[in-house]
């Protein structure tokens, strides 16, 4: 907490001392989300940007003086960040746009960006002496607090819905997590463990609630920042499910062009799936995202289904305030994006994460992206998530006898080509 300085709920504008509040704005309720601010005048000059030159931390802690932790806190021990960005030169091409990089943050230790998140709350559970984490989850922040929390010991209660992908279940309880399958959707769990959380005294990581989970996030954003040199790109592309990535990426990048460290905002381009679209609904009307009303939520792209995104309204400040767009693309083309990724840039997507390519595709029709600009594109999980939703769109393989005579026949078939 070395240069945290208030949390300001996003609605109102109160002002709330770090340890006053735990979750949101107990005048505005579950849209009050806290903004967690910092003492810039003081960073500026106790943390050059030249200070990480010399840092040999390759994960998300290389960025703590940036963070709600103390200078000597202790943190879980999975390396959570420093994930690739690739170049995707293919992939640019097929999008028709100027240049692509590939951010994959399926690389983290269970999966999901998510992860980035769940270290911070166990690493401040820890300084807090939290005895029990909790949350609820489409999956990922689930499978992220389990398996962050399993690294140092810690107790984790998780709500999921029932539905989940078995990948994502399997991880719960492979970290030793106790599972609630909730017979209901997200929202359902979310609820439920927000009352568990008061009843009970556990420590909720809820997405949108925790004003830390967005903490943990904004390091995507530092690390696509150094990564390009401080040179940033025209647009990143990030799905949104309740708004919290968005979010985050937008405060990293807040930060930096506070910090001075970058001299230019990107706008962020967020993608919806067509059945989980409230914020692109909101967003297009030009409405005010506190006052939505909860949709029914329906996709293949189950971790940004939302009937009411938690973030709402600082997802779509992300969008407004960088001249950005929310775009929605339909399941298929969520899907189709699958085997797009993989073959053009070599990252295994999950359906949500996926939907970035799909995303940008339609950036370009709306006119949101233009093609001589350099864009991220965002992959916030990993593709062995969610295998069913793979093998809907990966084609399939070719049954061969045991015999290089039944190989040879397939190879012709194929018309593979033969160098002997
Ligand atoms: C959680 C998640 C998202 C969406 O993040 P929100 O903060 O809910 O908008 C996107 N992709 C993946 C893989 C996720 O796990
Ligand atoms: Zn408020």
């Amino acid at each position: 907490m070395m240069f945290v300085h208030e949390l300001r709920c996003s609605v109102c504008g109160h002002s709330y001392q770090p340890g006053e509040v735990d979750y949101t704005c107990p005048a505005c309720g579950s849209a009050g989300t806290l903004d967690v601010r910092y003492d810039f005048d003081a960073l500026r000059r106790v943390v050059p940007r030249e200070s990480l030159t010399d840092c040999a931390d390759q994960s998300l802690w290389r960025y703590r003086a940036l963070l709600p932790l103390a200078e000597q806190a202790p943190v879980p021990p999975l390396h959570v960040g420093g994930t690739p960005l690739y170049d995707a030169p293919r992939l640019a091409q097929d999008l028709g746009l100027a240049q692509v990089w590939v951010k994959d943050d399926g690389r983290n230790p269970t999966g999901s960006l998510k992860d980035r998140a769940s270290a911070l709350i166990v690493a401040r559970a820890l300084a807090d002496g939290i005895q029990v984490v909790t949350t609820a989850s489409t999956g990922n922040a689930a499978a992220a607090l389990a398996g962050l929390a399993a690294s140092v010991g810690l107790p984790a209660v998780i709500f999921v819905p029932a539905s989940a992908p078995e990948a994502k279940i399997a991880q719960l309880l492979t970290f030793g997590a106790t599972v609630l399958l909730v017979q209901g959707n997200y929202d359902a769990a979310f609820d439920l463990a927000v009352e568990a959380s008061a009843r009970y005294g556990w420590y909720c990581r809820n997405t949108g609630m925790n004003p830390y989970t967005l903490e943990g996030k904004k390091t995507v954003a530092y690390e696509i920042a150094e990564q390009l040199g401080w040179q940033m790109p025209d647009a990143i592309v990030v799905s949104v499910g309740d708004g919290n990535i968005i979010s985050g990426v937008h405060k990293g990048l807040c930060d930096l062009m506070e910090l001075g460290w970058i001299d230019r905002m990107p706008k962020l381009i967020g993608v919806q799936a067509a059945g989980s679209a409230a914020l692109y609904d909101v967003w297009k009307r030009g409405a005010d995202p506190a006052t939505m009303v909860p949709i029914n939520a329906q996709t293949v792209a189950d971790s940004i289904s939302a009937d009411l995104p938690r973030d709402r309204v600082k997802a779509v400040r992300a969008v407004r305030d960088t001249g950005g767009a929310f775009v929605s693309v339909p399941d298929e083309a969520i899907l189709a994006g699958i085997p797009a990724l993989a073959r053009l840039a070599g990252v295994f997507a999950e359906p949500a994460a996926s939907a970035t390519y799909a995303g940008a595709q339609a950036a370009l029709a709306e006119g949101h992206l233009q093609p001589d600009e350099r864009v991220v594109l965002l992959v916030t999980g990993n593709g062995l998530k969610d295998i069913k939703s793979a093998m809907r769109v990966a084609g399939s393989g070719h049954p061969v006898a045991p015999s290089i005579e039944a190989v040879e026949q397939v190879r012709a078939r194929l018309g593979l080509p033969s160098f002997g």
